[in-house]
């Protein structure tokens, strides 16, 4: 379906053939009709399916077309976590390129410049604001946040917003919002708490589902069944048995991350490291020279595995098995985007194997094992009925993840 059929203005159009998109997505073919007819929305789409464009596009055109207030906020998209904002801001900022759309993202880390930029935009006006929930609280609790003219609401990445614990942020952002508004929530998966919270929150919604739980085909799975301690001697073995590019290990917790980069360092890997202890400059930083191809190995917490665009991964390492299904899916989903192909290795410890069995029932079939080299010596066989780990098939169980929401922001047109 081309673009020209839904009708938008001229303006926009530019914005999307300059973004070179020529096709709409299904995602956007299904749920932009329904948001320009003012419906509310639920759907269940992934990163990687042109979900933000299916928000963004006509949002712009409604705004753009009508009569609005230049001195309210207009839109407003509440996503996890300041990458998410960033990405979506830039993203924003290319279709509405040749519109006179005003926007800001207001999210944690940022420093005391960047907070009067964010003051000045949410009680100036500002056409649409990407925020993350703590920040944006923040910031209403200081009484300035002009939000009388709003007419639209995004929740994005809505799942993986209560995960991290943000339920009772959004609530008191919402609750702080006019009752009569266009709502639009999108998220990956659709577990029990993410309907009830639509229910309080949608009226009336249409609701598209384009969910897909299962990893691309041409991703090359393969797991190694290993004991703890020869984690890092394989991943060392790994990066030097062929000539991956462009390399990036998940480990599940911060302190695993700062451990294998050291590791990997001390052995002469030009590899860095990707969690919340860093300050936004260095997390950005570090981003950049990954995304450019200057630095081949990134290590990262959960926080890259959803909703940041990097091409040309050839290889995915989970150093520890994810949460559940759809984080596998969502951490190996980096490799192998656009045409490329792409490897997903995952290290199965002794009491991570129940856990990655749940996450082959997901699948629907089991992940190929790998041999270890016999230099290794002995390992583990794969047995996940004998496994003590407590996999449960649910998401994330743990301590809620937030970020450092001290102050922040970019851009306000
Ligand atoms: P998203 O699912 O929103 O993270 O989008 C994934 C990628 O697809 C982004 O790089 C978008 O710029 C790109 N994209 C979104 N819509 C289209 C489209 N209709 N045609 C081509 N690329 C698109």
């Amino acid at each position: 379906m081309k673009f020209t059929q839904f009708g938008f203005d001229n303006r926009l159009m530019e914005g999307i053939e300059a973004s070179g998109y020529e096709e709409a997505t299904p995602v956007q073919q299904q749920v932009i009709p329904h948001i320009l007819e003012g419906k509310d929305i639920i759907a269940s789409a992934q990163t990687g399916t042109g979900k933000t464009a299916a928000f963004l596009l006509p949002l712009i055109h409604k705004i753009i077309t009508s009569t609005h207030d230049q001195h309210t906020i207009n839109a407003l998209v509440i996503v996890p976590t300041r990458e998410l904002a960033i990405q979506i801001a830039q993203h924003l900022e290319g279709l509405s390129y040749f519109t006179n759309i005003s926007s800001i993202a207001v999210y944690g880390g940022g420093d005391g410049n960047a907070f009067i930029q964010e003051k000045k935009a949410l009680s100036m006006g500002a056409d649409i604001v990407v925020c993350t929930p703590g920040k944006m609280m923040a910031h209403i609790k200081m009484g300035y946040v002009k939000f009388e003219g709003l007419k639209y609401l995004v929740l994005d990445e809505a799942d993986r917003m209560l995960d991290m614990g943000f339920y009772d942020d959004i609530m008191f952002i919402i609750n702080h919002l006019p009752p009569q508004r266009q709502n639009l929530l999108f998220s990956a998966t659709m577990p029990h708490k993410i309907r009830e919270m639509a229910r309080k929150i949608l009226h009336n919604p249409e609701e598209v589902n384009i969910s897909i739980s299962k990893p691309p085909e041409k991703i090359i799975q393969q797991a190694f069944m290993v004991y703890d301690t020869q984690k890092i001697p394989l991943v060392l073995f790994l990066l030097k048995e062929r000539d991956f590019k462009s390399v990036l290990i998940f480990c599940s917790s911060k302190l695993s991350v700062k451990q294998l980069t050291r590791e990997l360092k001390r052995n002469k890997l030009n590899a860095d490291e990707i969690h919340s202890d860093l300050d936004q400059d260095k997390r950005e930083e570090v981003l950049i020279s990954f995304k450019s191809g200057r630095l081949p190995v990134l290590v990262a917490t959960d926080i890259l595995s959803r909703g940041i665009d990097i091409d040309n991964i050839d290889l995915v390492i989970n150093y520890d098995v994810p949460h559940d299904g759809e984080d596998y899916v969502h951490r190996i989903g980096r490799t192998a985007r656009a045409a490329a192909d792409g490897t997903a290795y995952t290290l199965v410890s002794v009491k991570e194997q129940r856990k990655f069995m749940s996450i082959e029932k997901l699948l629907g079939k089991p992940v190929p094992k790998a041999e270890v080299p016999t230099s290794f010596g002995e390992t583990p066989a794969y047995n996940p009925a004998a496994s003590s780990g407590g996999a449960t098939g649910n998401r994330r169980p743990g301590k809620p993840r937030r970020f450092n929401n001290s102050a922040s922001g970019n851009r306000h047109k």
